[in-house]
This record gives C-alpha cells, sequence and structure tokens, in this order.
C-alpha cells in the first residue's frame, strides 16, 4: 500500500480506506496518525469510524472470523 504524503491533512473521503486499512493491518505509522488526528478534529468522521469499528466486529461475530488484528 502506498503511504500518505505527509504533506496535506487527510480528508473525509480518506478515513474511510483508512479505517479499514487500519483495521486489516495495512496501515504504517505515519497513517495511524494522521488518521488518529483527522478524528480528532472531526466529529463526523470519529462517529463514522466508531460506526465503522461497531460494524466490522459485527460481521465478525456473524461470519464466526475472529481472526487477530
Ligand atoms: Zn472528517
Amino acid at each position: 500500500m502506498e503511504n500518505l504524503p505527509e504533506d496535506r491533512p487527510i480528508t473525509c473521503r480518506d478515513t474511510t480506506w483508512l479505517v479499514s486499512a487500519a483495521r486489516d493491518g495495512e496501515l504504517d505509522e505515519a497513517g495511524h496518525a494522521a488518521l488518529q488526528k483527522h478524528i480528532a478534529d472531526c466529529p463526523f468522521c470519529r462517529e463514522a469510524s466508531q460506526q465503522f469499528t461497531d460494524l466490522f466486529r459485527s460481521l465478525d461475530l456473524l461470519l464466526g472470523n475472529d481472526r487477530p488484528k
């Protein structure tokens, strides 16, 4: 996966795949930092990422898929 450019803040659109990548363990430290920074400043993405996390957890339960993070 390509690294995020460090000279631009991530957008709300980026958050979607960043949360997904983070969940799959594909996000590097800079990506995590950028995601957390955006979430700290953006109530919408904070809510959205929480719902993503809950949704994925529900899917794992439904599918019996409890692979480690
Ligand atoms: Zn946002």
